[in-house]
């Protein structure tokens, strides 16, 4: 006794194979294809949101997150800026000498004034 077999088409390679019966539920030849296939469904669609300036765009590859060179120049110069505030603020204020020497001026200006 034979044993028939069907010939599918992979929606993933392309390839047809062989499968025990004529099912539609054979879509996939092998388990890379079908890991493939989870993948390209996890992916979901190809678009994404610009941060910058909120057009929606369709991505030439996953890396890709602004929607154009200029996008992501200014994202970038916005992020380097928001770097150089974050150092600022770490770095001990130089200013505070001169503030403690200005409210000193202040304060004996004042005294002399109230003295007149
Ligand atoms: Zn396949
Ligand atoms: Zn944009």
């Amino acid at each position: 006794m034979t044993k028939e077999t069907y010939t599918h088409t992979c929606i993933i390679c392309h390839q047809p194979f062989q499968a025990p019966t004529p099912s539609r539920r054979y879509k996939l030849c092998s388990k890379e294809c079908a890991y493939q296939r989870q993948l390209e469904r996890n992916r979901g669609p190809q678009t994404r949101q610009c941060p910058v300036c909120g057009e929606t765009f369709t991505k030439t590859n996953n890396a890709q997150k602004m929607c154009s060179t200029q996008c992501a120049r200014e994202r970038q110069a916005e992020q380097q800026h928001q770097y150089y505030l974050r150092q600022r603020l770490k770095k001990p204020r130089p200013t505070v000498e001169r503030d403690k020497s200005a409210l000193e001026y202040y304060l004996k200006a004042r005294r002399q004034r109230v003295a007149a």
